[in-house]
């Protein structure tokens, strides 16, 4: 059994576990300034599509958490990139924030309004102007031929206190509703995620630990690349990973738990 000290690289998720809306998760800043002195490396990989990585920077800020822009990797960019390398430059029909079309157009792509209808696709991300005649227009662009692409499939991530806060595959499931059509995602659990982080960064999966509070995506994404994990389970035993292919290398309620474990390593 490794100890959590074990690792050169640390990965974290962000929404649920460095934090929860706008609060910082107890023990965040204090876990990642204490990795960073003892010379680990610190990543961030979230399946969030609504800010930037200087945005999330800023945020982290605020926390007494400070990294780097280039350490963040979000969906937005994994899905502009990965499109980009599987089809060249398309024409994109982009259901979402605004740094998501800004990704799509940095990867060489041409965003087109959502309902011009000779786009090559649908990519949808977290989009909080989300409305009925949004819906309309995405349903219009899948009957119309469009691949129906999405950052991710989470439903939804905690927000202050546990709120549920709808994400990306809630939306996309509206669209799957109305036309049958599955999106295709390359976010968290999903390979590419993880395996173009370990690629870019010439990263040995052994020598990583990815830090989440989701099973579905964290442990068993990560797992499947061939990472450690470190699960963040706040709902104690009421929530067990035994239907799980991957178990979680190691458990806790929550970062500060980690902290005060990474601590007593130290001494
Ligand atoms: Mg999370």
């Amino acid at each position: 059994m490794n100890g959590l000290l074990d690792y050169s690289t640390y990965i974290f998720d962000l929404d649920g576990c460095v934090y929860f809306g706008p609060e910082p998760a107890q023990g965040a800043s204090g876990l990642i300034s204490l990795l960073s002195g003892l010379g680990k490396r610190v990543l961030f990989l979230s399946n969030n599509s609504t800010h930037s990585p200087h945005e999330v920077v800023q945020k982290l800020q605020s926390m007494d958490i400070h990294v780097l822009a280039s350490d963040i990797h979000l969906a937005s960019t994994l899905l502009a990139r990965y499109l980009h390398e599987t089809h060249g430059s398309l024409r994109l029909a982009v259901a979402g924030e605004k740094f998501l079309h800004k990704e799509m157009a940095r990867f060489d792509h041409t965003v087109v309004p959502l309902d011009d209808t000779s786009a090559d696709c649908l990519v949808m991300g977290r989009y909080l102007s989300f409305t009925f005649d949004c819906l309309v227009e995405c349903v219009r662009q899948l009957e119309s031929g469009g691949h129906f692409y999405v950052t991710n499939l989470d439903t939804h991530h905690p927000g202050p206190e546990g709120a549920r806060q709808p994400e990306t595959g809630a939306l996309a499931a509206a669209v799957s509703a109305v036309t049958g059509k599955t999106p295709f995602s390359v976010g968290k659990p999903f390979p590419y995620a993880f395996t173009s982080l370990l690629n870019d960064l010439a990263l040995d999966s052994r020598d990583c630990l990815m830090i989440g509070d989701s099973l579905n995506t964290d442990v068993q994404g990560a797992g499947n690349a061939g990472l450690d994990t470190c699960w963040l389970n706040p709902g104690g035993a009421s929530e067990t990973p035994s239907d799980q292919p991957n178990s979680p290398t190691f458990t806790f309620p929550g970062l500060a738990e980690v902290l005060a474990t990474v601590q007593q390593e130290v001494r």
